[in-house]
C-alpha cells in the first residue's frame, strides 16, 4: 500500500486491475501471447506457443488464465457450439467468420450502417446491447483443397 503514487499511476495507464484482477508475469505472457495471434487460438495453441519461454507452465494453468482474462475483460471467448472454445485478443468491436470445414477464425468489421440495422430489424422487449454475428464459410484453404 505504500508505492508510489507514480508507480500506481503507471499501473493503471497499463489497465493491470482491468476487471479486478493482477496481472502475474504469467498471466501477462499469457495474455501478450494471445494478443500477438491474430488466429484466435485455443488454449492448446497457446500453450504450444508459450511453452518455449515459459517451460514449466501446463495446460490446465494456461487455460484457467485465459478463462480468468476474459472474464476480466482482457480478451474475448470466442464460443461455437461443437468447436473447442478459442480467445481473442482483440477487443475492438468486429465480427467473426468461421470456416465450417477446418474451424479457422478470421475477423469481419461491420459497417456502423450495419450495427444500425441489426438493432432495428430486431422484435425484441429486450434492451439490445450488442450484438455477436457468426458468419460461415468456407476458407480459401479449404476451397483449393476441394478443388484438388
Ligand atoms: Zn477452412
Ligand atoms: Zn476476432
Amino acid at each position: 500500500m505504500n508505492e508510489p503514487l507514480i508507480e500506481r499511476k503507471k499501473k493503471t495507464k497499463m489497465k493491470e486491475k482491468l476487471g479486478g484482477i493482477r496481472l502475474t508475469s504469467q498471466r501477462k505472457a499469457i495474455l501478450e501471447t494471445v494478443q500477438g495471434m491474430c488466429t484466435h487460438p485455443t488454449a492448446d495453441e497457446v500453450y504450444q506457443k508459450i511453452r518455449g519461454s515459459l517451460p514449466k507452465v501446463s495446460l490446465a494453468t494456461v487455460y484457467r488464465n485465459l478463462e480468468n482474462l476474459s472474464e476480466a475483460g482482457f480478451i474475448r471467448k470466442v464460443e461455437h457450439a461443437g468447436t473447442a472454445k478459442r480467445f481473442d485478443g482483440n477487443l475492438a468491436p468486429h465480427q467473426h467468420i468461421r470456416c465450417i470445414r477446418c474451424g479457422t477464425i478470421e475477423d469481419v468489421h461491420e459497417s456502423p450502417e450495419m450495427t444500425e440495422m441489426v438493432a432495428k430489424q430486431i422484435q425484441t422487449d429486450f434492451t439490445i446491447v450488442g450484438h455477436l454475428i457468426e458468419i460461415q464459410g468456407i476458407c480459401p484453404n479449404c476451397q483449393k483443397s476441394m478443388e484438388a
